[in-house]
């Protein structure tokens, strides 16, 4: 008896189209799209087309992949106008790391004032 397949993670869904997003950036190994439940004016989240279950689980081999993310996430957020004034780029890690998809994401926040230290 073969195995069943468990159900791909939610953004591996929102990658493959299955689920509809609302997508402001695609390249062949990144895709951004805006937050369902928006934390600031502006959230965008940039994720890797492949499952990496987060930012502790990147290996040398994804050096590059790493450093795409960072650059589609400056490159988002100032296609959202959100240069000048500044903004967030952060990626939680963990259960007291406040992740809840695990699948790594860079959440780009802006629009308003950030407070420090984050909750
Ligand atoms: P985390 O809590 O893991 O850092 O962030 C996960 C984020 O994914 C949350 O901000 C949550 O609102 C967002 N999210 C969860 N499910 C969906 C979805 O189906 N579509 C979109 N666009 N965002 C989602
Ligand atoms: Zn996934």
């Amino acid at each position: 008896m073969s195995t069943p397949t468990p159900p791909a993670c939610i953004f591996c869904r929102i990658v493959s189209g299955e689920i509809p997003s609302t997508r402001v950036h695609e390249d062949e190994d990144v895709i951004a799209f805006r937050d369902l439940a928006p934390q600031a004016p502006t959230h965008i989240l940039v994720i890797p087309k492949v499952h990496i279950e987060s930012a502790a689980h990147l290996s040398p081999e994804n050096e590059a992949l790493a450093g795409r993310l960072l650059l589609v996430a400056g490159e988002v957020a100032r296609g959202a106008g959100l240069d000048a004034r500044g903004y967030r780029i952060v990626t939680n890690i963990g259960e007291e790391g406040g992740q809840s998809v695990g699948h790594l994401h860079l959440h780009v926040l802006g629009g308003r004032s950030m407070r420090w230290p984050p909750g």
